[in-house]
Parts: structure tokens; sequence; C-alpha cells
């Protein structure tokens, strides 16, 4: 099957009263599979993560940033998520190739891989695209259930007090080259403002209650606009804004030599007398830079030329 390209679309309906977002994520979610090697069920934890990140990413301002912060007990260890307004997002679990045997219904056991602890979120200006640091925003929760749509929904109901409902999927097949490959990944967001009818609020649960898994509908070829149709059954809704999404880390050779420049000289010689070297790995891309003792030493130099 001809896989959908990622795009999110966020929507209003019942005269403003009502916010939905959906998004198609499969291609970012693979991406993110294939760099950090996860088995499959974190693929299924960090791709409904990264899913939850593209959703509220897409209510930012535009050089805002979120992060989504699972601190965990479960196996998993941990999850970190980030993403902008313009549909780049990044993330990682921190103990990717752990892996846990289907539940019952045959379904990836993402909540026994998470466990419990605290669900973080986080906006804050991009430091680096504006230069400017404002102290962040940040609401935190529980971890109720684990199966982190209903995590995020919980956060945004209590923390934020927007009454929300959150799907997110990730559906895997089998691959013979990579053992496995993701073959949907998506979801959607509905929320309810003060002012909304006790009916509109009945008729959404209904319809969201009816509404299929957003990985069936994705395989059955829909697209976010057609989520949101069935998600939100006989409302009709305006399209406020269309883009794309992908996974995009913001780290680069040049970001990396940077971190190594601040560090003490001490320890960059202590780098290159036992090493020979240096090599810093991104935690949010797993990209690897290296450094030689070429590269080390010109470092050196630059924080002290007397050297
Ligand atoms: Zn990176």
């Amino acid at each position: 099957m001809e896989r959908l390209r990622d795009v999110l679309v966020r929507a209003t309906a019942c005269d403003g009263m009502v916010r939905c977002v959906a998004a198609i994520t499969t291609r970012l979610v693979d991406e993110a599979s294939r760099r950090h090697r996860t088995s499959p069920t974190v693929s299924a934890a960090l791709g409904r993560t990264l899913t939850a990140g593209a959703l509220l990413g897409s209510m930012l301002k535009d050089t805002e940033k979120v992060t989504i912060l699972l601190q965990c007990t479960g196996p998993i260890g941990g999850i970190t998520v980030e993403a902008d307004a313009r549909g780049n997002v990044r993330g990682y679990a921190k103990n990717p190739r752990v892996d846990l045997p289907l539940t019952e219904k045959k379904k990836f056991d993402v909540s026994g891989a998470v466990g419990g602890g605290m669900l973080y979120v986080l906006r804050e200006a991009d430091y680096y695209r504006t230069g400017l640091f404002r102290d962040p925003y940040c609401g935190s929760v529980p971890i109720v259930s684990g199966e982190i749509a209903e995590d995020v929904a919980y956060y945004l109901t209590q923390s934020e007090q927007i009454p929300s409902a959150v799907s997110l999927g990730v559906f895997v097949l089998p691959d013979e080259e990579r053992f496995f490959r993701v073959e949907a990944a998506g979801g959607f967001l509905i929320q309810t403002f003060p002012g909304v009818s006790n009916d509109v609020i009945r008729d959404l649960e209904a319809s969201i209650l009816a509404t299929p898994y957003v990985t069936e509908m994705i395989r059955q070829g829909m697209g976010p606009r057609e989520i949101l149709h069935t998600a939100l059954g006989a409302y009709t809704f305006e399209i406020l804004e269309e883009k794309e999404l992908r996974f995009a880390c913001t780290c680069s050779f040049e970001r990396a030599r940077r971190i190594l420049a601040a560090l003490d000289p001490e320890e960059l010689r202590a780098m290159l007398r036992e090493d020979g070297g240096a090599e810093m790995i991104c935690h949010f891309c797993n990209a690897t830079y290296r450094f030689d003792a070429d590269d080390l030493r010109a470092v050196l130099l630059e924080r002290d030329p007397t050297a």
C-alpha cells in the first residue's frame, strides 16, 4: 500500500466552540523507529507521543516549541518529544529496545512499557530561532493509563482545563529487510471550549466513541479531513490550516562543536590523550558526530591560543 504523506489539518467547528486537529504521521514515526532502532512496542509508544507532539505543536505560535516528557517507571524508562508550529517533530525513548508481548487483544502493551510516573508538557519560545529566553509554561499530571492518548487527554482536561478527547495509533507490519515497518500512524484531538452546549458535547462523545481506530482509518486511505469528518459525526468543520509534518532535528556538526568548545579545556585534553578524539551522539535523532585529534586540537587552540 502506498503510504500517505505526513500531513496535519487544524480546524474549527460549532462557531469556534470546538477545536479539532488530525494528523497522519506514518512516515515520521517510521523514520524515528529506524533512527533509534526501536522495538515494535517502543515504536508504538514513541510514535503515539510523536503524534501527540505534532497535534499540540499545531496550537503553538510560530516561534514556540512544545516538549512532551514522560518520566515513567516502566521498562521504557522515559520518552521525550519536541515539536514546533511548523510541523517539525523529533523525539526518543530512553530504552528503545525494550519489547513486551502483545496484550490479549493483540495490541502493543504500551501501558506495560510506560508504567506509572508523570507526564510533563512544556511550552516555550524557541530559543534558537528567536534568541529570546522566557520562562517556559510547564504543566504536569500523573500518568493515569500509560496508553499515552488517555494521558494527554487527561493532561489537557486537568492541567489546561480544556475538555479534550485524544486518539493516537501506530500500526506496524513485518518487513523482510528491517524486521518490521510502520504501516500507519496518526491521531486526532478534539477540544470543547466554555459555552458549548450539552447537546454538542453529548453528540461529540457519541461520534468519537463510534469512530474506528485511527490506524484503521488511515489504512483505508483516509486523510486528516476524512478522520475529522468521521470523529465529528454530524458536525461540519472549517479548516484553518493544513501543513506537512516531518521528523526533523536541530542538531548539526557545528552545534555539536560548540558544545564541545564549551567544555573545560582540561576535559578536552583528557579526551585527546585518552581517546584521541571525541564522539557526540544526539539523543533526539541518534546522529553521531565524530571529532578526530586534529578537530580537538583546533577546538583547544581556539579556547587557549597560548597553549
Ligand atoms: Zn539530532
